[in-house]
């Protein structure tokens, strides 16, 4: 029986590093790695069987809202966008939230997420609407996906009301703190706004995940900040900082210092690839000046860096399928991440280390999570290039999805 109450077996499975195995899953986890007699269950047969895909910063409350907008509503600047959104969000309901991002998400698990994180906005405008859905669809969702809810403030955090939101939505289910310093006026008032990020975090005891730096302009310019203020609050190891595009942006001595004290504060930092390339801030002569942060160097400063698809389908990017393949795509192609070697480092960037993020033991090894993805490829490179990418989803030790390929020998979907 094959992802029933029985343990499930894989075999022939190709490995991340080169080599190939057998695996028995029991009890959600790794259970026996290596020659395995008795082969029932699925046979890999020499693919990849790799750790699932983790897309570690995405906003499920806002997925696929595109759908309901207008024409005239497409290709907002970044500032028209936020405003635009809050006429959709006073008409957001709890049913309706739960359909879309389902929906959504789905289209992620097929694919072979097998962990998201998500924001949800909590704000003044949104209340916690978004929230109380978010918190019914991780219930719903629980044996199919390890969903993390992050309370977002997309409007501020600098009023009584709205840290007062927070804190709500930190006690009814979100699992940790986002920020968006940006959103506040002032240089004084973006660094207040990370100060009561702490504040808030260290009294529920709750990581952090800020979304900083994305305007890719070196006078905006908060990351230093935020490592000095984990060192100084003692938060290290429990602070990840999504974007950091300005860290490309200022001189390399200036860089290289701040890529140390994300080091020395064990930060985390998650790059969104295709939202980087097509947020519209104020250009000169209409030639977008975007970028990603400097990827390759908080690689080989021992940084974990980790990926995700960020919006989809909704008002700040009007494309996205939900493929974690996808946006290994943008970022290789941006970043120019071409050597034999950096597949494998993508490869990780979009699974172990998001995990990482997320507090989950995920790897190939007996002990971990059984939540892997059969590939339809014998390595990275050959899955990148392929479709369709996964072939099973394996979570918890039991297939949750399987795609049909076009098996070669006889010409017919199987
Ligand atoms: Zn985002």
């Amino acid at each position: 029986m094959v992802g029933g109450v029985l343990d499930l077996t894989v075999g022939n499975a190709g490995l991340p590093d080169g080599g190939a195995s057998d695996f028995i899953f029991s009890k959600g986890l790794i259970s026996k790695k290596g020659k395995i007699s008795s082969k029932g269950g699925i046979d890999a047969d020499g693919m990849l069987v790799h750790p699932g895909f983790v897309n570690v910063h995405t906003h499920l409350d806002k997925a696929d809202l595109l759908s309901r907008m207008k024409p005239n509503q497409f290709g907002k600047s970044l500032e028209e966008n936020r405003e635009l959104l809050k006429s959709f969000k006073r008409n957001y309901s709890e049913s309706e939230v739960v359909e879309r991002a389902g929906r959504v998400l789905t289209e992620m698990i097929v694919q072979g997420c097998t962990a998201v994180r998500t924001q949800v906005d909590v704000d003044t405008t949104a209340g916690l609407t978004a929230l109380n859905a978010l918190v019914k669809l991780k219930e719903k969702f629980s044996n199919l996906v390890e969903l993390q809810l992050c309370a977002f403030p997309q409007e501020g955090v600098l009023s009584e009301e709205k840290q007062d939101l927070l804190e709500r939505a930190l006690e009814k289910g979100a699992d940790l703190l986002g920020g968006l310093p940006l959103v506040e006026k002032t240089v004084e008032e973006r660094k207040k706004h990370i100060d009561v990020l702490f504040e808030i975090a260290r009294k529920h005891d709750k990581d952090l995940e800020v979304q900083i730096d994305e305007s890719n302009n070196p006078d905006d310019f908060m990351l230093p900040y935020l490592v000095e203020k984990t060192l100084e609050e003692k938060y290290k190891g429990r602070v990840s900082a999504t974007h950091c595009i300005s860290l490309s942006r200022v001189d390399d001595n200036t860089a290289l210092k701040t890529i140390q004290g994300l080091k020395k504060a064990r930060m985390n930092v998650i790059v969104t690839p295709s939202a980087n390339l097509i947020t519209r801030f104020p250009e000169k002569a209409g030639r977008p000046g975007n970028s990603l942060t400097r990827v390759k160097e908080l690689l080989q400063n021992g940084i974990n860096v980790a990926l995700g698809t960020d919006n989809i389908r909704d008002l700040f990017f009007p494309l996205g399928n939900c493929s974690m393949l996808r946006e290994m795509h943008v970022l290789i192609t941006a970043t120019r991440m071409t050597e034999a070697s950096d597949f494998e480092r993508v490869f990780n960037m979009a699974s172990v280390n998001g995990a990482k993020i997320m507090g989950l033991g995920y790897g190939v090894e007996v002990g971990r999570k059984a939540d892997l993805i059969v590939c339809n490829g014998k390595n990275q490179r050959e899955v990148l290039n392929g479709f369709p990418s996964v072939r099973y989803v394996i979570k918890d030790g039991v297939i949750v999805a399987s795609t049909r390929v076009l098996n070669e020998n006889r010409g017919v979907l199987e």
